[in-house]
């Protein structure tokens, strides 16, 4: 496999972000489709592995400023696993004296003592994956944690001296109600956290529950309900000192309502930053390249072992894709889309090239043009996926 284009991260002016994946859980959630496995007997082979694809890297004096180890549930491993994670990155990696260091644990795999372990081994920000405050919602999402188990992971991740603490919940859940979601925005705010992501629940294809749907064994919460919750939800996290920084992603709001601790990890997969994957399934981006890893860890580990480069297969985008990704992750922002950069990267003028679809969607309150900017409104958030579509139709690279 031609790696040469890696080359390239060593003259990035731009520091690249970093993420590991830590393809184990205990028990698949059934809504999930990120890769992960349940045997956890691979762990070793898994972190051997690891290591050795990172050493790859070693010779190419790549500057990082960020590290998210995420998955699957990295806190699966103990804290001497992931301090040996994060000592062998030091090692490989130029990680830079600022670097955020991000792990996301799950409530149901923590205790103070573990939180604490990590704190020291570098670790700065934390994710819990609390979904929900309510046992019901955390029974019907198969979660392995309780309520009580979530609110004492916030408490302990504290106690260990996280300052950067983040909070995944879900909504859009069968069965909750407005008033159900308000009590867990305002359970989850009652904390602080630095950083809230709040996830509409899809039904990805492939999944049990997107299975389970198909075969009508449960009712969805109708649409246009989860659509008055993420309306209900931006306004108010707004009203309670959030700023919404992308479609999912709120920050505390400093003066002025700027975002304070937004994840610098994950603005660099919306703003075309070049970002390293390590792990099973991991993706990686150095553009105009894309490459990724087997989506299986004996297949990783196999190559590994074999003394090959873990990355599985790679695609370099074309113009028109490039242009595509621009739209599509400039629309997923509160920023939105800078149209003067966008003319001078691709060297056309985004308001004639999007012009009849953006005058449109205009007329329709679902985008705004302000200071050079095209950004979704409230209502255009929810049609993402189609106005990006719209406006995809329109490229046209002959005129
Ligand atoms: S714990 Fe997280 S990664 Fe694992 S199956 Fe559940 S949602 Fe997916």
């Amino acid at each position: 496999m031609e790696v040469d284009f890696i080359d390239k991260l060593t003259l990035s002016a731009e520091p690249a972000g970093l993420y590991i994946h830590i393809p184990f859980c205990i028990r698949k959630c059934p809504y999930c489709d990120f890769y992960s496995i349940t045997d956890l007997s691979l762990k070793d082979s898994f972190t051997k592995a690891l290591a050795q694809e990172m050493r790859f890297y070693a010779g190419y004096a790549v500057n990082v400023d960020t590290l998210y180890i995420g998955g699957g549930t990295p806190s699966v491993l103990n804290p001497g696993e992931i301090e040996s994670i994060v000592s062998e990155a030091r090692r490989c990696f130029n990680v830079l004296p600022d670097a955020e260091l991000t792990l996301e644990v799950n409530p149901g795999t923590v205790t103070a003592r573990s939180l604490r372990d990590y704190r020291r081994c570098g670790v700065n920000r934390i994710n819990i994956g609390v979904q929900s405050f309510q046992n019901r919602v955390l029974g019907s999402l198969q979660r392995i944690h309780t309520a009580e188990d979530a609110a004492n992971s916030i408490r302990w991740a504290r106690r260990a001296g996280f300052s950067n603490i983040g909070l995944d919940l879900i909504y859009g859940v069968s069965g909750q109600t407005e008033a159900s979601w308000l009590a867990d925005l305002e359970q989850a705010v009652s904390f602080r956290p630095e950083h809230l992501s709040c996830y509409m629940l899809t039904y990805e294809k492939g999944t049990p529950l997107e299975l389970s749907l198909r075969q009508v064994s449960f009712k969805p919460l109708p649409e246009e309900r989860v659509a008055e919750l993420f309306i209900e939800t931006v306004k108010w996290l707004a009203e309670n000192g959030y700023v919404q920084y992308e479609i999912s992603n709120f920050t505390q709001a400093g003066p002025g309502g700027t975002g304070l601790y937004p994840s610098r990890h994950n603005q660099k997969y919306w703003s075309f930053a070049p970002y390293l994957g390590l792990g099973p399934s991991a993706h990686s981006f150095l553009e105009p390249v894309r490459f990724w890893n087997p989506r299986s860890v004996n297949r990783y580990v196999g190559r590994l072992n074999a003394g090959k480069f873990a990355m599985e297969d790679k695609e370099t985008l074309t113009i028109e894709q490039q242009i595509m990704e621009t739209v599509f992750l400039g629309l997923r922002t509160v920023e939105g889309i800078r149209m003067d950069r966008f003319n001078e990267k691709f060297k056309l003028n985004f308001l004639e090239t999007f012009g009849a679809a953006v005058s449109k969607f205009k007329k329709m309150g679902l985008v705004e043009i302000s200071e050079n900017r095209l950004f979704l409104s409230h209502q255009g958030m929810l049609l993402l996926d189609s106005i990006a579509a719209k406006m995809i139709e329109a490229v046209s690279l002959d005129d």
